[in-house]
């Protein structure tokens, strides 16, 4: 960013978001609600300088990692926000409450209490325009509980209970209490007395119903005076207003400006969702398209190299695709072969390769489906930051990095977007 971009807006709510494109979903959230949001990739030091935005969000891997490191690298990422000025903080998880029951959503939460000096908080996942609803604690993932949807079977954090209140009750020492839905749906002022009731009661947490965004909007208004709100993107919909009603919010200009990225574009993708395999497939009809193969990868062969040398010539013409993307049963295939860790990891090594080469021949602008793929690619380009721009579709925005050369990223997760996104994203990032 150049000195002209500065607005001089001071940072007023911090984030921590245990995931990487959840972190980019939050970012999103803030700034299609008016608060411009920088979005930093893991903890940052003590050189990282402060982002001119009102909102920052740190995006760590800590989802399923072992308790005390999640909790190690959640503190070290708030004590740096709170330095930075945040008069907030926001502990963002996966709408689907992602976790075991041993933690880390609860433990995160109550050490950020304790390192806040502050004795109560929400855990709110709702995200209706994504079918997450909470209704009498229990979370609906569509017309499904939690614990009957495909979640239950999730490889590393199957959810096989939706009543959140005791479930969060497994990962705390506090009781865990419960704002229920006839008091979320009479109002914020409603919702805050019953903060206050809980409080006074010795409980520390509360799951809070919420079914519309009307709700989420009338309980991010109740958090007004939280030191910490947690939850899922949708929660913090409501935030940037409690700012904008005290006056901290400068409302100069839009909050999801990002400068223009002239230079070629590449798409990569390494999702092998559904939406994703649309995508791959309506491009590679009409842009040349370069696949990756596992197995011959296995095999030794510099799949690096050859798309290297297949993508240079082609750079300054049109978009290309550079895919990996396969249907469930080639996918399977090469799980047998490889194991599932090592054919993942794999594809994200040689990934990682080929934006290394393309960067430095020249390529600006990236379009990336797959979260675990989008986590190489942007590591291999060294981004640190990016700033959060426009969205494309739900939950995707256009982002620039605030490193020199600046670069622009749309940064999708596997089912994110419609059949047209990759074009919608390239020509979203001019
Ligand atoms: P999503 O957001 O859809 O889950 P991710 O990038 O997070 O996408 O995960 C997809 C994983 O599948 C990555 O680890 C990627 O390297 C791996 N992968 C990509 N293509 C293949 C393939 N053809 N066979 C096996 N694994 C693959």
């Amino acid at each position: 960013m150049t000195d002209s971009d500065n607005t001089g807006q001071q940072v007023l709510l911090g984030c921590v978001a245990d995931d990487f494109t959840g972190a980019t979903d939050l970012a999103n959230t803030l700034v299609q609600n008016g608060l411009s949001t920088v979005q930093l990739l893991g903890v940052p030091d003590a050189e990282t300088a402060v982002p001119d935005a009102g909102a920052v969000v740190v995006a760590l891997k800590s989802r399923t990692n072992p308790v005390r490191e999640a909790v190690s690298q959640s503190l070290a990422a708030i004590d740096w926000l709170r330095r930075a000025g945040a008069e907030q903080l926001f502990f963002k998880y996966c709408s689907t409450f992602d976790s075991t029951e041993d933690g880390n959503i609860g433990p995160v939460a109550e050490a950020f209490l304790e390192a806040l000096g502050a004795d109560f908080t929400i855990a709110c996942p709702a995200f209706p325009t994504n079918g997450r609803t909470i209704y009498q604690g229990h979370l609906f993932v569509g017309a499904a509980l939690l614990s009957e949807s495909s979640m239950r079977d999730h490889p590393l954090t199957p959810m096989t209970d939706a009543n959140l209140v005791r479930f969060l009750g497994q990962q705390t020492k506090a009781p865990v209490g419960l704002v229920g839905f006839e008091t979320v749906a009479a109002g914020a002022e409603e919702i805050r007395d019953a903060f206050e009731r809980l409080r006074a009661e010795g409980t520390r947490m509360a799951i809070v119903d919420a079914v519309t965004d009307d709700h989420l909007r009338a309980i991010g208004a109740a958090c007004a005076d939280l030191a910490l709100v947690t939850g899922g993107s949708g929660v913090a919909l409501g935030l940037p207003d409690n700012f904008r009603r005290a006056g901290r919010l400068q409302d100069t200009g839009p909050a999801d400006f990002v400068p223009q990225v002239p230079g070629p574009a590449v798409v990569i993708s390494g999702s092998c969702s559904p939406a994703t395999l649309a995508q791959v497939a309506t491009m590679r009809e009409q842009c040349p398209t370069f696949g990756i193969e596992p197995l011959e990868l296995a095999t030794g062969r510099d799949l690096v190299a050859e798309a290297l040398d297949w993508a240079r010539p082609r750079l300054d013409d049109q978009p290309i695709l550079i895919s990996a993307s396969a249907p469930p049963e080639k996918v399977r295939e090469v799980q047998d072969k490889l194991g599932v860790m090592a054919a993942g990891e794999l594809v994200e090594r040689a990934f990682a390769g080929i934006a290394k080469g393309l960067a430095e021949a020249g390529v600006r602008r990236w379009v990336v489906a797959g979260g675990e793929t989008s986590g190489s690619v942007v590591s291999a380009l060294g981004v640190r930051a990016l700033r959060i721009g426009p969205e494309i579709a739900p939950g995707v925005p256009c982002t620039v990095s605030m490193d020199e050369p600046p670069l622009a990223l749309a940064l999708k997760s596997g089912n994110f977007g419609g059949p047209e996104f990759f074009f919608e994203a390239l020509d979203a990032m001019p």
